[in-house]
Parts: C-alpha cells; sequence; structure tokens
C-alpha cells in the first residue's frame, strides 16, 4: 500500500450493493479501465505494483531535471489517446502541432548538413503531403514519384485482410518499387519511430495502419503533439487526481500475486497483506505478467502471450551549458541519431539546454555501456547540430527500456488476444492486446476502453456517455 498500513479484507459486495472491479496495472491502460468503470458507477480498485501510475511512460527526478523514461508523441489520429488527456485535464499540457512540420536532416554527405521537411499543406488528401514530398531533398526525383506510387497502392490495402499481418513491410515496399534509400529517408524514418522496428521486421498490416491512418486519412492526422511538461505530471499526478474524483481507491507498491476464481462466481485478488474479493478483474499488465497470472483456462492457448516479443527503446540524454538547438525537434538520417527533441523547459532546467535523443529499434545499443554510448553520439550531435561544437556537456545519461513495446513482427496479430477471456468476470487490457494499433499510448487507452466496456456490459451497467467512442466502421 502506498501508506504501508493495509485495511482488513474487505467482504464480497452483497447483493443490490454498486457493484465493484479491481483494475492491475496502473498504466495508461488500467487508468483508462479505471475510470470509464468508475465513470459508470462501479467501485473500483487500481493496484500498481510501482510506486507511481504511468507504466511505460514516466518521469523521474535527477538533480534539478525532471527526466521522461523516454520522449513521448501522439499524433492527431491517436483520438482515444487525446480523449484520455481531456479526461484528467491535460490537453493544454501536450499540445498538437496546427499542422504537420518535420524538419528532417541528413548529414550523410560529404558535402555537409542538409535539411528537408515534411509537412503538410491545408490541402485535401493525398494533396496535403504532395508540396513537401515532391520538394523533399533527401530522395531523388524517381524516388518520390515510386514513393507517390506506394502511397497510393497503400491506401488500396484492406486493414481488415488477416493475410497482410503475414507478410513483413520491408518485402511489400521493395515489391513497390522503393529503393534501400528510399526506404530508410521515409519510410523507416516514420515507422521506426512509430512501430520500434524497421521496414523489414514489421508486420505490413501494422505498418499499413499506421501509415494509412497517419498519412492517408484526414489532413490532420499526422500533426505530432508531445507533452510540454514531464509525462509523470500527466499519467500520474493528473491521472490520479481524475482517478480520486471519480471514486477509485488507487493503491501504488501494491503487486498482484495472484488471480483466482471464487465458487459465487467472483474473483479474489492478492496482494501481499490483504485479499480483495470483487465482481470483475481487469488484468492492465504487460503480456508476460498476464500470462502469469492468469488462471487456468481463461485463454485457448495462453503460451501465445509468450510468442509476443518485446522492443527495446534507448533514450541518450545531453546536458549542454547553452543553447545549441532552436527547433524544439528534428528527425536525422546519414547517423545513428533518430530524432532529437529539446527538453529544457519540460524538465524545469534553468540555464542551458537538455536534448533527449530517442533511439527506437535499439537492439544494437540499448545494453551499451554509457561511455560507449557517449563516444558513439556526442560525435554525432556535433555533425548533426553546429552549436554542439564549443558548449561544454555538463551531465550525460541514458534511460534503457528493454520491453518498451511488443515487436510488431509479421504473424504478431493473431497472437494478440481481445479483452474478453473465457473467464466471466475477467478481462484483459495493454497496449499489447488487440487493438490493431502497434504498441502506443493509443493503443494502450483504447484497450482500456475495450476492457472497461466489456466488464460493464457484464456487469449490467451503462456505458458512461463521456467515455471514449470508437468510429463506427466504414
Ligand atoms: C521509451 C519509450 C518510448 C515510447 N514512445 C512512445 C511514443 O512516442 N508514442 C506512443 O504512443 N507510445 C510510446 N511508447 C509506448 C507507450 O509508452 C506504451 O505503449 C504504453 O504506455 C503502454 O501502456 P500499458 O498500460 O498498456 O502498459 P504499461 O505501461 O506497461 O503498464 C502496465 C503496468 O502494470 C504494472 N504491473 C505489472 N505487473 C503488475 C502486478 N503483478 N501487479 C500490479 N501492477 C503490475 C506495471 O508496473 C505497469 O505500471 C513508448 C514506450 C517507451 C518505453
Amino acid at each position: 500500500m502506498s501508506d504501508g498500513a493495509r485495511p482488513a479484507p474487505r467482504p464480497r459486495t452483497p447483493q443490490g450493493a454498486a457493484r465493484s472491479a479491481v483494475v492491475i496495472g496502473g498504466g495508461l491502460a488500467g487508468i483508462t479501465a479505471a475510470l470509464a468503470l468508475a465513470d459508470a458507477g462501479v467501485r473500483v480498485t487500481l493496484l500498481e505494483g510501482r510506486p507511481r501510475l504511468g507504466g511505460l511512460a514516466f518521469s523521474f527526478q535527477r538533480g534539478e531535471l525532471t527526466v521522461d523514461n523516454g520522449q513521448h508523441v501522439y499524433l492527431r489520429c491517436c483520438t482515444a489517446y487525446r480523449w484520455f488527456l481531456d479526461r484528467i485535464e491535460g490537453t493544454a499540457l501536450a499540445p498538437l502541432q496546427d499542422r504537420l512540420d518535420v524538419p528532417v536532416v541528413d548529414v550523410a554527405k560529404p558535402e555537409g548538413r542538409r535539411l528537408g521537411r515534411l509537412r503538410r499543406d491545408p490541402l485535401p488528401v493525398p494533396l496535403h503531403l504532395g508540396r513537401s514530398l515532391a520538394a523533399y531533398p533527401h530522395l531523388s526525383l524517381a524516388e518520390r514519384a515510386a514513393v507517390g506510387r506506394a502511397a497510393l497502392a497503400l491506401k488500396g490495402l484492406d486493414l481488415a485482410d488477416p493475410a497482410l499481418d503475414t507478410q513483413d513491410f520491408g518485402s511489400w515496399l521493395a515489391d513497390h518499387g522503393q529503393s534501400a534509400r528510399a526506404v530508410e529517408a521515409l519510410w523507416d524514418l516514420v515507422g521506426v519511430a512509430t512501430l520500434n522496428a524497421v521496414a523489414g521486421d514489421t508486420s505490413l498490416g501494422l505498418a499499413a495502419m499506421v501509415f494509412k491512418t497517419g498519412l492517408l486519412s484526414d489532413p490532420g492526422a499526422a500533426d505530432i503533439g508531445w507533452a510540454h511538461v514531464p509525462l509523470g505530471e500527466l499519467h500520474d499526478r493528473l491521472a490520479r487526481r481524475a482517478l480520486d474524483s471519480a471514486g477509485v481507491r488507487t493503491e501504488v507498491r501494491s503487486r498482484v500475486t495472484s488471480v483466482s476464481a471464487m465458487e459465487n462466481g467472483g474473483w479474489g485478488v492478492e496482494v501481499p497483506g490483504e485479499r480483495i474479493e470483487t465482481d470483475a478483474v481487469v488484468l492492465a499488465v504487460p503480456q508476460r505478467e498476464a500470462y502469469e497470472l492468469l488462471p487456468p483456462g481463461a485463454l485457448d492457448a495462453p503460451e501465445r502471450l509468450l510468442g509476443i516479443g518485446t522492443a527495446p527503446i534507448l533514450n541518450v540524454h545531453v546536458v549542454y551549458d547553452r543553447k545549441v538547438l532552436a527547433r524544439p525537434f528534428f528527425a536525422a538520417l546519414g547517423t545513428p541519431v533518430q530524432w532529437v527533441f529539446d527538453r529544457t523547459r519540460a524538465s524545469g532546467l534553468r540555464s542551458g539546454q537538455y536534448l533527449a535523443l530517442s533511439q527506437s529499434a535499439a537492439q544494437d545499443d540499448i545494453d551499451l555501456p554509457v561511455a560507449r554510448l557517449r563516444a558513439r553520439y556526442v560525435p554525432e550531435l556535433e555533425r548533426l547540430i553546429p552549436g554542439t561544437r564549443g558548449a561544454v556537456i555538463e551531465d550525460f545519461f541514458v534511460t534503457r527500456e528493454r520491453t518498451a513495446t511488443f515487436a510488431p513482427t509479421p504473424g504478431v496479430g493473431r497472437l494478440r488476444p481481445g479483452a474478453r477471456t473465457k473467464a466471466p468476470g475477467l478481462y484483459l487490457a495493454g497496449a499489447w492486446t488487440a487493438t490493431g494499433w502497434p504498441a502506443t499510448m493509443e493503443s494502450a487507452v483504447r484497450s482500456g476502453v475495450s476492457a472497461a466496456d466489456a466488464a460493464l456490459r457484464a456487469l449490467g451497467r451503462p456505458r458512461p456517455s463521456r467515455l471514449f467512442a470508437f468510429e463506427e466502421a466504414a
């Protein structure tokens, strides 16, 4: 328990009283499920093993800096995460760009740095990106034309076709005339950051979902948003405030050790020192933990959860003694550096500048010692950002998330279970469940909504009118 004292075990809810639910896991999926259930009048207990809420998207203190474990961005098309921000009253703290604009700096050529931009015009799809693509200097004219043709072919793919999940995106791109350069300078530039894998390691189904939704649905779909405050301000402090005012009993440092069905149809949830009896359980923990906690018979093939791989993300944090970069962020080519964000204001740094490098699909780097990472990345930053050349580095550190996301490999789709299990009253949530989205904050929130929807139906409670509504299929 957060305060060290555990109340005595509570009896199961008597007949006719408010129904109860326990949500296990205080990441975005669990927070969402807890809020949705509480908003419907269910008595909710949220149990989180760590000392804070927010799961994989959190902050910690390092001297005067408040550091995010990893830079997180979302897109305008992330409608569920945007609903979540609204629900916790955090929208103003994580604004969206008015219009997609990504500076892309290429340092591959010996003659020096070259800046390109991926941005949109106020035109209908696909014309909104036409001018930017036509002027994109990191691809030849022929490559730009081929990209346009591949985008149209992508648009024609049917996301409901399960065969898409059996193929890899890299082969599909090659079959559609994409050069290695086009993959590096465009498809992987976006895909690695959103899917956490290079095209060759990615399910065509997931990649098509990302590119169709982000770039080929609504003109503003790919406008980028990110927290201008530490992630913990949103996913821990504001989320906690929303949970408290919805009446959720939230317990951190409460690691669940078992979930078992009771003879009366309810569920028993054990944390050290307490057993909670409840009508419904939402298991919103990562797939391995879910596998370990699932009671026998809850899924037909529970071992499939162990087949869902994971992929790492590394963040490299560099604090300079002076301002070295004028832009809020940029993407890089021709260097191991992927995306660079200015975290100065968000972290509370009062002088100098704090840059965070977000390195996805970081299998090669994730276990390197800090000194090796420093030797690798500092000279690259000097190539990319001239202002760093005379600057003093006041702090250099890294954050490693070895299981940042599930690996979006071909075939992963059939391993991801939905919210319902075979055990009545037991539901699954988590970015890794079958939301159709890659492992993102959007997927986590969607999964929490789906689990709450399923639980509410079984508990006979009305869906709260302010809950995120899934789009009707076209
Ligand atoms: C470095 C990094 C960068 C990322 N970048 C982006 C990005 O730019 N955009 C984006 O959309 N997404 C990004 N993601 C992914 C995003 O953070 C996750 O998809 C999302 O936060 C997952 O939420 P979740 O609730 O499904 O799972 P989690 O966040 O994993 O939450 C599960 C929770 O369950 C708890 N738990 C586990 N076992 C137990 C137990 N037995 N009892 C109680 N509690 C338990 C855990 O402590 C954890 O808090 C990034 C992730 C990382 C790590």
